[in-house]
This record gives C-alpha cells, structure tokens and sequence, in this order.
C-alpha cells in the first residue's frame, strides 16, 4: 500500500470515530433531557443564542472589523446553568461536553493553528501502520537504540577500530535519513560480513524516513529474487513496480538470493538503472565482498556502487558481534 492509502484508510477511520462519537454525544442529550426538567429548554436556548450571536457578530464585524460581541459571555452564562441542572440530577456536571477522543484535533486528525498539520495522534498512527506494512512492527532497530558499544574498542596496527568504524557508518546512515530526499549521495551500499550492525542500520533508516513522512519500501533480496522470479515466469514487469517506484528503496542482504540463470543479474541491472535514471534513491545492503558483487552480478552492476558521486560506500570492519550480543541489542 501507499502512504496514500493508508492516510485515506485513517480518515475514513476518523470520519467514522466523529460518527460514533456525536452518536453517542446524542445519547447522553436524550438520556439528560430525559432526567432533567427544563434542560432541553434551555440547550434550545443556547443553540438560538448561537446562531444569533454568531449572525449578529458576522453584521458587526461587516461594519466594524473591530467590533466585540458579548457571545462568550452568554454562552458561558448558558453553560453554568447546564452544568448546575446536570448536578442536581446526579449527573456529571461536563457530562455534555462534545465527546472527542483526542482533544487537541478534536477527532479531525489535522491541527489548523498556526497552519494546517497533522495532529500527533494521526501522525503516531500513520507511522505504525507504515512500519507495519513495510513490515517493520514494533521500534526495536531504531538509531536511538543503537549500541556501539557492542563493537570492539580495540586497535589493531594503528588502524580504527570497529567501534569507531561503526560510529562513522551509523552517522552517514542518520545524515542520509535526515536529509533524506536531499541526500548527500544518492544511494548506500552497506558492505561487510553479517552480524556487524548492517540489517538494523537499514531498518533504522527506514523508520526515520517514516516518520519524517516518506514511504520507502524495504525488502529482502530473497523477496525482490521472489518478484524478479514471478515477473520473469509471469512476463509481467509490473510486478517489479512496487520496487521500481518507491522513492526510497531498501534491499537487505544482497547475494543471500539464488541466482535465476541471467534473470536475477539481468533483473537487478534494470532496478538498479531505471531507479537511477529516475533519480530514485536505494539502499543496499550486503555481504559479499566488492570483488564478490562483481563476479557475481558483473561488472556493469558492480561499476555502479563505484561511482562515488551517486553513491556512499559504507565498510563494515571486525567480528561478528552476535557473538557477544546481549539480548535486545544490535542483532542482525
Ligand atoms: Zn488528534
């Protein structure tokens, strides 16, 4: 699905919680109106003074964009009379206050002050279904979460160590999520034997994207080999689209994927170029060594990491840090 659809699918929602929510505002009306003499009377009278005040206001302010009214102040006069009625019969003094679930959007989804934005709780939602979608529940693989400290601090013969490595690559994955659709380079290679932090740096790219409001597509190589596989037998190239299209595209653990005769080499050739010739970014993320990705995909795929004005290398370096992992941590 698109972010698209997703917010239209909440809206509906919202519409329907309004719904429900005056439905049942209308029941606690009949159910008042029921147990306290005069009350409907006086709700009457408050509608008409509102409608009233709010004509007369209109015609004042025609004359003079100055004007004040004294609405506020027989509205308020309307409310104390309510609210005492509603006490004297056992009832809760707000117990007709608008029912809204979320007070601040008052159930619109959208805040229009200073200008129109989207409330926290439909932003907080929106986000969670897409993460949900791209299958990435839960907010365990965050940057807030990240923990260097599983790396080892060690130095060998003067060279970094894969702490600091780690650290430089993280920061190039934050800057590039950040900024993203203005990235430095247009794409990522994350390159380097599994367990050292690539899976969760991807992951982690992927949910701040989201909650800056894009929509990236992340997927395994074994599920873009699935598609290329189904788009070949099927000879139906609009199965590719979804990967095609996304604006930000994440492939996670390129070379674990079986090798489809020329299908699969020619299928990520024709990704990787129509997705550059568009300008759409992609993150990938790898085990195989550059080497590796030129005998494996040729060189025509591999000359394409190489260009370092599209694209930013990242070197994972060390050991496996599974190893010593601790529960919860940067596993991959
Ligand atoms: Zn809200």
């Amino acid at each position: 699905m698109t972010r698209e659809q997703l917010l239209t699918g909440l809206q509906q929602e919202y519409a329907q919680k309004r719904e429900d929510n005056m439905r049942l505002y209308e029941q606690h009306k009949d159910e008042a109106c029921a147990r306290c003499v005069g009350l409907e009377d006086l709700l009457v009278a408050r509608h008409a003074a509102i409608v009233m005040g709010v004509r007369t206001s209109l015609l004042q302010k025609q004359k003079n964009p100055k004007a004040s009214t004294n609405l506020p102040n027989a509205m308020q006069q309307y409310n104390q009379r309510i609210a005492a009625l509603l006490e004297k019969n056992g009832l809760d003094s707000d117990y007709l206050q608008p029912i809204y679930t979320c007070q601040a959007c008052k159930d619109e989804g959208y805040i229009y002050d200073p200008s129109r934005r989207m409330c926290e709780c439909m932003a907080t939602e929106l986000n969670s279904r897409v993460l949900r979608d791209l299958g990435l529940d839960g907010d365990k693989h965050t940057f807030e979460a990240f923990d260097e400290t599983l790396f080892s601090d060690e130095k060998t013969d003067g060279a970094p160590s894969q702490r600091a490595v780690t650290k430089i690559n993280r920061d190039i994955c934050i800057r590039y999520a950040d900024s993203f659709p203005q990235t430095p380079t247009r794409d990522l290679l994350l390159i380097g034997k599994s367990g050292l932090g690539k899976t969760f740096l991807l992951q982690a790219i992927a949910r701040r994207v989201v909650q800056r409001g894009y929509m990236p597509v992340y997927t395994s190589a074994y599920r873009m080999f699935e598609l290329t596989r189904r788009a070949y037998m099927e000879n139906n190239s609009a199965i590719m689209q979804e990967l095609m299209n996304a604006e930000l595209l994440l492939l996670d653990d390129l070379g674990t994927e079986p090798l489809m005769n020329n299908v699969t080499v020619t299928q990520l050739f024709n990704l990787l170029n129509e997705r550059q010739l568009a300008g759409r970014h992609t993150v990938i993320s790898t085990n195989l060594s550059f080497n590796e990705i030129a005998a494996r995909y040729t060189e025509r795929i591999s000359s394409r990491f190489l260009d370092q004005t599209g694209c930013s290398r990242l070197v994972f370096i060390g050991d496996d840090i599974r190893k010593n992992l601790r529960r919860g941590a940067n596993e991959e």
